[in-house]
This record gives C-alpha cells, structure tokens and sequence, in this order.
C-alpha cells in the first residue's frame, strides 16, 4: 500500500521562485551577448540582473485565473448591454464621438503595446524582466480585444466605427497616437520600458483613462465602463514595472542617469501631444462632462507627477525638460486642437459640432484666463461666418504637420497665444517642421530615425494628388456619413429615432 504523505504546501514565495526565475538558464553554446543582441547599443550599463525585484509575485497559473474570472464578467455585461440596447442609454450620441476617437487611436495603441512587451521580454536577460513583460504583453492584447468588442456593438448601428485600424495607419489626427507607438516600438528595449512603461503607464496613463472610463460612467456607456474596469485593474501592475524599471536602471550605473533624463524628456512631450486628443474629448465631447481636462491635469499631472519627480530627485533626476512648457498649454491645447477638429471635419472619422452658448459659458467657467479671450471669440466667428453663407466652416487648406508628433502645426508660442508656434531643423539639406521645441528637441537628437516618418498630408500630395475623394477611399471613410457637422448627421438621427421607439408610444 503506497503510503499517502501531505504534499508540502510552498509558501507563496518559493511557489513563485519555482515557477518563474527557476524557469531561467544561462546559456552554454552561444554566448550571452548572441542570445541577448539588443541589451548593449543603448548604452544602459546593468552589472546584475537578479537584482530586478518583482513586484508582484504573480505565478502564471495565477494570472490566468484572475484573468479568466474578469474575462467572464466582462462578457456577461458586453452580451447583457447588446441584448438590452446598451446603445441607446448614452446621454445622447454626441458621446459616440468620444468613443470613435479612442477606438481608432488608443485600442490599437494597446496592440502596439502587446507587441512591445512581446518583443521587450525575449529581449531583457533577467527573468524576472521576461515574467513581467511577458504578463504585460497579454494584458495588453487583452485589452486591444475587450476594446473592440465592446464597441463592436455600436459599430452595427453608428457609422465612423468600421475602419479604426485602417484609421488609425492613414489618418491624419491618429497618427499623433500611431507615431507615439511606433517610435516607441522601433527603438531599443530599455527607451520602450521608459516611453510605455514609465512615461505612459506611471506618468499619463491615468490622464486617459480615469478621465475616459469616468467619462463613460457620467454618459451611461456600461460596454466601456467595463473594459475600463477590466483594464484599470492590470494597471497597477504596468505602473509598478515601469517604476521598477526606471529604478532598477538609475540603481545599476550612475552612467545611465543621462541617458535616462533625456528619454524622460522626450517621451513626456510626446506624450503630452498625444494627450492633447484626450483633452478636446474631455472639455468638448462629452455631452456630460467629469471634470475639465484642467481639472484633471491638476490632479493626475501636477499633484501625482510632483510626488513622483521628488520620489526620483534622489536618483538625481529631474522633472521633464517640457514639463513647464506643457503646464501653460493645459489652458489652450483642447480649443486649439478642438477648433482645428472642426475647421477639418470633411477628413474626420466622428463628428464636430460648434459648443453652444450653454457649453461656452462652462468652458469659460473652468479657463478663466483664456477661452473667453482667445477661444470664444472663434467659435463665435465660425457660427456667424455659418449663419451667413448657410454653409459649415471647412478650411480646405491642408495644414502643415510637425515631424515629430505628426499633428498639424496648429499649437501657439509659448508666452503667446496669438502666435503659431513653428519650429524648423535642416537635416542633410532638407528642411522639416515642428510644432514645438519639445518636438524639435526629439528629432534633433536622433534625426535618422524622423526622417524616414511616414506623415499623412504629404502621403495625400504625393500619392493621391491632393484628390480629396481618392483619399476618402484610401482612409475608408464615407464622406456625408461618418464626417461632418453632428447636427445633420445620420447618427443623431438615428439615434434619435430610435431613443423616442423605446422611451415613447410613437
Ligand atoms: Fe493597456
Ligand atoms: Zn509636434
């Protein structure tokens, strides 16, 4: 009779040791430097991996579990919202605006990101860096995913929702987002751990998604509220490797604190810029608005962001080279880009509309110092201009773009908001553009790498001839459906409609 002996439980610690750094070798018929190529070139000096800490002692049997029960309750709300109408409990369908512009440039920024990771992790020699980045490339597909199906709903009853990755590679106002991610893709694996561990995850993520998801909540989107959940809850995890990342690099060699600084530098501007996108959403998309793009920088910019820059003074860094620059644009950037949103609207994938009287005395409530005198008085122009010849305001000039952040040159001088900001560099007797000096700085340090960005106006020019039909085809948008004023759009229309079906007995 075989004698039954209580298996010894491991304490959580030695189970997680076994299942992760056990997993790991040091190679015998290459040499490190062959198996692990990329870990040198940047320049980052580590002398002992075992000293990256995890964090979180997460076992992969683990993370599956956890994650598998959230996928459960994710669907079970996304099959409840499409079967009850989920669609038509939103505030009124000026929100699926919101929606179109984060489907088509962050969703697939989360795939940029799941591809990052999976590339990072086979990269890093320590284990505990390829545990980590490789539960981070999953988490990342999965939120690619949990996003475009709980939009997947409202693509079979709004229009702008049905090309977002071909949106996303050709079209103009994402390719703030797209160049973020493929910069970030294409360089080494240490300035990836900066530009999406720690500049978007710990710096700017909670700028886009407590915002977001909040913005959802107030405009009774339960579909996004849940992937919002879903996906806040990994959050942690991203944010504590992307701090033990940058530690982990300041702690091994006092050599890597320039190299770090100038990567922190470059990727909270670049971040910034994408976040100009999320800022006309929060102060102009939402039919209820949370809080004021403002109000959120001054709670998850400036109080989290000082805490964190005091947190690494020990380390000798400082605050971002950008970061006052960026503190007095947070009172224009929404109007700017926002007006530039609606000045092109025949080439955007959602709609515009012009804020009413009731929306501009909000707006000039929560910017005291500058939408009544710089911003108000636009919109007002645009609306007469409107009124007058009947037709909506479009500015068919195409506008020049930075070559850096690829957004149209349309932000102002720092010290001066009347005045375009242009920034110019020569580069092997070309001449390129910048929408500011944090964008010059970053393609001035590396500009073999700007050059060869692919930009969407000169892709227009060049390509298509400036035929404006051709490259609706191109960017597969339909011009009167997806495109335009909201006013007479056939989403509000038909939402509309559909409201009054289920809310009266017409
Ligand atoms: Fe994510
Ligand atoms: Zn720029």
């Amino acid at each position: 009779m075989d004698m039954k002996t209580a298996a010894k439980k491991l304490s959580l610690k030695d189970k997680y040791k076994l299942f992760t750094r056990d997993l790991g070798w040091e190679p015998t018929y290459r040499s490190h430097e062959e198996v692990f190529p990329y870990v040198q070139y940047e320049g980052i000096k580590i002398h002992d991996w075992d000293k990256w800490e995890d964090p979180f002692r997460l076992t992969m049997d683990a993370y599956w579990k956890y994650q598998a029960e959230k996928e459960r309750k994710f669907y079970a709300i996304i099959d409840a919202h499409a079967q009850n109408n989920g669609h038509l409990n939103i505030t009124d369908a000026r929100y699926l605006s919101a929606l179109k512009v984060f489907l088509q440039a962050i969703s697939p920024a989360e795939y940029s990101a799941h591809k990052g990771f999976a590339r990072v992790g086979r990269e890093f020699p320590g284990v505990g860096t390829q545990v980590a980045c490789q539960m981070q490339a999953i988490d990342e597909i999965r939120h690619a995913q949990t996003q475009i199906h709980a939009l997947s709903n409202y693509n079979k009853f709004y229009n702008g929702f049905h090309a977002f990755a071909e949106h996303r590679d050709r079209i103009w106002y994402t390719s703030v987002a797209r160049s973020f991610f493929d910069d970030a893709m294409s360089a080494g694996p240490f300035e990836f751990m900066i530009a999406i561990g720690f500049s978007f995850e710990y710096v700017l993520t909670n700028l886009l998604f407590v915002p977001f998801m909040s913005g959802a909540a107030y405009n009774g989107d339960m579909a996004t509220v849940t992937f919002g959940f879903s996906a806040q809850s990994d959050e942690a995890r991203h944010m504590t490797l992307g701090l033990e990342c940058i530690k982990f690099m300041l702690e091994q060699d006092p050599d890597n604190l320039p190299i770090v600084q100038a990567w922190i530098d470059k990727w909270f501007w670049r971040g910034i810029r994408v976040l100009s996108l999320v800022s006309t959403m929060m102060d102009y998309m939402l039919p209820k608005r949370v809080m004021s793009w403002r109000e959120a920088w001054n709670i998850y910019g400036i109080e989290n962001g000082t805490a964190l820059f005091k947190d690494l003074a020990r380390y000798g860094i400082r605050a971002p080279k950008g970061w006052d620059q960026a503190e007095e644009a947070i009172d224009h950037m929404s109007h700017q880009l926002m007006l530039g949103l609606y000045q092109w609207k025949f080439g955007t994938s959602f709609h515009v509309w012009i804020p009413s009287d009731e929306d501009m005395d909000w707006l000039s409530k929560k910017y005291p110092t500058t939408f009544d005198k710089y911003y108000r008085p636009r919109w007002e122009h645009i609306k007469k201009h409107e009124a007058a010849t009947g037709a909506p305001f479009n500015n068919f000039g195409l506008p020049k773009l930075c070559q850096c952040c690829q957004l149209p040159t349309l932000f102002t001088e720092p010290g001066d908001p009347t005045l375009t900001c242009h920034r110019e560099s020569v580069y092997k007797g070309d001449r390129y553009h910048f929408c500011s000096d944090g964008c010059k700085d970053v393609f001035d340090n590396e500009p073999e790498k700007y050059i060869q960005a692919w930009l969407p106006m000169p892709g227009l020019m060049q390509e298509l001839k400036g035929d404006l039909g051709a490259w609706m085809d191109w960017v597969f948008l339909k011009d009167g459906q997806d495109n335009g004023d909201f006013a007479t759009s056939q989403d509000r229309q038909n939402f509309e409609q559909w409201r009054a079906q289920s809310t009266t007995n017409q």
